[in-house]
């Protein structure tokens, strides 16, 4: 069989991995024979170091005239690899490094972004829509124009339709595309927000290359209100909004978002305004009114015009503060605060948060000097020194 013949070609992981690719071969199959959600692969979209997407085409739809709906299948790679760079998200799973026990981890990752797309789509946030999933494969709708050719990444969006060829339009053409960018920051800001408060998710992956970009129908193409769509894909990942890790995801898919967007040129609001808009109950949840509560965000903040150098210097290290904090630079760095992994930091992070709590809030200032004798009230700027965990 496959396995005897193969172990004979190479190394043992060469083997392994070709024993794996097999199987997703055989769950491709079943796909088409046995589930006949997919007909026909066209193409590969995608080819990634943990995931490969296909344009295919579902069977016929006889209540739809006969037509082949284009979808998008993507297929989880199954290699070692994606064991390592994944594992951050799967506690328990990674004792059992048994052939068997992988392919089921990756099979979650085939539920856990069917399930997410769901909730998603549940919340009117633009996504593709998940079809069907079977062991370490996802099928989807295909985010694509008429002519079957996927939406770029918001990474390789152009937003400029318009031709210059006087140097007056060419003008008129950088205002509207700048218009356009900015339109597009605060919509993106909008479904951040749903996509925590209704889907109750944080995406935890979320940048340039995971939204794709849906240009406007060519009726409004020169309607600065219209900018086009973004589309939010890959969140196999994403975390409930009451994961341990899910506000680091948080504060650092918003500074993704807006590393990006200030590239682009947009007047962006800051980190922790992000962060309060998107987390907090007061805002609305339509659309329109989101916009205009952002419309208010931008007229209410800090105008640093006003500020004298030092007051500016201090809200920019106020901002940066908020940017670091608790942000592991890695995702093998949160996974490894998380399960305790690598003590030294741990021991850092929770100083991190002492010192917050005796700067921030004055309940748990008190509390970490209960047992103090001077507890006067001027605990503030007093250095944390209980002992307790020295001692
Ligand atoms: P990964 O980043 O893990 O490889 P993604 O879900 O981000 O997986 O998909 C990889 C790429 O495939 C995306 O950047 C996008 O260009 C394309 N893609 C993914 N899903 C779709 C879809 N439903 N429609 C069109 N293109 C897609
Ligand atoms: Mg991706």
């Amino acid at each position: 069989d496959f396995v005897t013949q193969s172990s004979k070609l190479g190394s043992e992981r060469e083997t392994r991995d070709r024993v794996l690719d097999a199987l997703t071969i055989k769950t491709l199959n079943k796909l088409i024979n046995t589930d006949r959600v997919v007909e026909i692969v066209e193409g590969c979209i995608s080819s990634g170091k943990e995931a490969n997407v296909y344009h295919c085409r579902a069977p016929a739809d006889e209540q739809n005239g006969g037509s082949r709906r284009r979808i998008a299948v993507k297929v989880y790679a199954t290699t070692a690899n994606i064991f390592k760079s994944r594992q951050v998200y799967m506690q328990g799973w990674h004792n059992t490094n048994g052939v068997r026990a992988g392919r089921e981890m990756i099979a979650q990752w085939a539920t856990n972004e069917f399930n997410h797309l769901k909730r998603l789509q549940k919340a009117g946030i633009p996504c593709p829509e998940p079809i069907d999933h079977r062991d370490n494969v996802l099928v989807m709708s295909l985010l694509g124009s008429e002519d079957g050719t996927a939406y770029p990444r918001l990474l390789n969006a152009n937003l400029d339709t318009t031709t210059a060829d006087t140097e007056a339009n060419e003008e008129l053409r950088d205002h509207s595309e700048a218009a356009k960018w900015a339109r597009l920051y605060t919509q993106l800001l909008c479904y951040m927000r749903r996509m925590y408060k209704v889907s109750r998710l944080v995406h935890g992956d979320l940048s340039e290359y995971n939204i794709l970009y849906s240009p406007p129908s060519t009726a409004s193409v020169d309607d600065s209100e219209d900018a086009g769509t973004l589309h939010i894909i890959d969140v196999s990942q994403s975390l409930e909004h009451d994961h341990p890790e899910c506000l680091t995801m948080l504060r650092r898919d918003i500074n993704n978002v807006n590393t990006f967007f200030r590239r682009k040129k947009v007047d962006f609001l800051n980190d922790s305004t992000i962060f309060e808009f998107v987390t907090v109950d007061e805002v609305p949840i339509e659309m329109e009114e989101m916009y205009a509560h952002i419309d208010s965000l931008y007229e209410s903040r800090n105008p640093t015009a006003g500020m004298t150098a030092e007051e500016r210097a201090m809200a920019e290290v106020e901002e940066n503060e908020f940017r670091d904090k608790f942000i592991p630079r890695t995702l093998t760095e949160a996974y490894e605060l998380e399960s305790g992994g690598v003590e030294a930091d741990r021991t850092a992070i929770s100083h991190l948060l002492a010192k917050k709590d005796v700067e921030d809030m004055d309940d748990s200032g008190k509390e970490l000097q209960d047992d103090s004798s001077e507890s006067d009230g001027s605990e503030f700027g007093a250095p944390v020194h209980s002992g307790d965990e020295e001692g």
